[in-house]
């Protein structure tokens, strides 16, 4: 047998972390690395939080898991939560971002067949978007290369190119049921929609009584230093896929709808085993908590303003290695002169400095949100050292 035990999908580097604290993660041998990855945006908190440890430890030391069958207090508490601090009136808690996405591609079908459009299944996405990878989520993404192997994919999904609006407009015909997009890609290279993008495809689901599905897998829970990314846009959404943050580290997700868009949820239409259960919701309300306060929110886009404008200031010096400098709060990209994959892993076999590269040539900072100067001064002098190191081995 030469198959590995453990299913060989993931190209897995090196380094083996077994410890974290705060922003920083040890290996096997005790060596130290800064954590600008978080675990792709879910270790919000960063590593071993005392209070969010605590909120696991009493929880679990209480009730971790009963079935859907039952009344839920916990799950109340947060749905009450996040309907507070968002557009929505109702939630779906799921225990990922993939199921997550799947709940909002069923709501948004199910809205139509309530309301008796039965024709319009169709969901426009865009290009290069990532929604994760069940069946659903990765026939509602046009990257080849993860359909590879796994044809037939789920009908009813049209691509067309991001924050192109002229598209996606062109795109709506009777069969569409709503659009589901990401207001900054995230896999896909930290881009940002553009404002007119986004209030475009707000204004042709109006006009056109469809539904508008926000994938903020990545970018919300705080990410880009609002609760959820679309209020940089002054619209809100239909229906919204968030996960990551919203666990810290726990597994979980939830699927956000307006009163309107979730019509087709009804009893026995959906439903989760682990989904709701005590320990993530007790998780989730202490995020939520933490997160959601304003002043959270404002370090959020302080720090994130601190490592662009101290990046856009470096960047210059190496002209042949750095393109820009993009993204919102502490959701950043590089865009790279070099090949983005060889140099996250330059900074982490060299300087111990771990970023995760994106589409587009893009390197992924993905900061613990809690990070303070003294993380950002590290960050550059570890980004720094690596820059020198590069060009020499590169013009060498
Ligand atoms: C990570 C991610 C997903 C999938 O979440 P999983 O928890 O891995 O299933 C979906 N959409 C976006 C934008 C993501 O970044």
């Amino acid at each position: 047998m030469t198959i590995s035990p453990l299913m060989p999908v993931y190209p897995r580097c090196e380094v083996r972390p077994v410890r974290g604290e705060g922003c920083y993660l040890y290996d096997e041998a005790g060596n130290q690395y800064l954590d600008f990855n978080s675990g792709i945006a879910v270790n919000a908190l960063g590593h071993a939080h005392p209070e969010l440890t605590k909120t696991i430890q009493d929880q679990a030391a209480t009730l971790m898991h009963v079935s859907n069958l039952y009344g839920s207090p916990q799950g109340e508490k947060l749905a009450q939560k996040l309907v507070d601090i968002s557009f929505a009136d109702t939630v779906f808690f799921t225990n990922s971002g993939s199921e997550a996405i799947e709940c909002a591609i069923k709501a948004m079908r199910a809205y139509h067949q309530a309301v008796g459009n039965d024709q319009c299944f169709e969901i426009i996405t865009f290009s290069n978007a990532f929604h994760g990878r069940t069946l659903a989520a990765i026939s509602a993404s046009n990257q080849e290369k993860m359909h590879h192997g796994f044809h037939p994919l789920l009908n009813g999904f049209k691509y067309v190119e991001f924050d192109d609006l002229e598209a996606a407009k062109n795109a709506v015909g009777p069969q569409t049921a709503g659009f589901l997009v990401e207001p900054i890609q995230g896999e896909g290279g930290i881009r940002p929609a553009s404002q007119e993008f986004m209030q475009g495809l707000r204004a042709l689901a109006d006009e056109h009584d469809i539904l508008l599905a926000l994938d903020e897998v990545q970018c919300g829970v705080g990410r880009t230093g609002a609760f959820y990314a679309y209020e940089h846009y002054d619209i809100v959404p239909d229906v919204l896929a968030s996960a990551k943050g919203l666990g810290g580290g726990f597994p979980m997700g939830a699927c956000l709808a307006t009163e309107k868009a979730a019509r087709g949820m009804t009893l026995g239409s959906h439903g989760s085993t682990y989904g709701g259960n005590p320990l993530a919701m007790a998780v989730g309300c202490m995020m939520v908590d933490t997160v959601g306060k304003p002043d959270f929110l404002s370090h959020v886009r302080i720090m994130g303003q601190k490592i662009t404008q101290g990046l856009e200031q470096f960047i210059g010096n190496y002209p042949t290695l750095f393109e820009s400098v993009r993204g919102q709060g502490l959701m950043l990209g590089i865009k790279m002169k070099v090949d983005s994959r060889a140099f996250v892993a330059h900074l982490r076999d060299n300087h111990n400095l771990l970023t995760v590269a994106a589409g587009d040539n893009v390197v992924r900072l993905l900061p613990p949100l809690i990070i303070d100067d003294s993380h950002i001064h590290d960050f550059m002098e570890r980004l720094s050292a690596a820059a020198a190191s590069y060009d020499v081995a590169v013009e060498g």
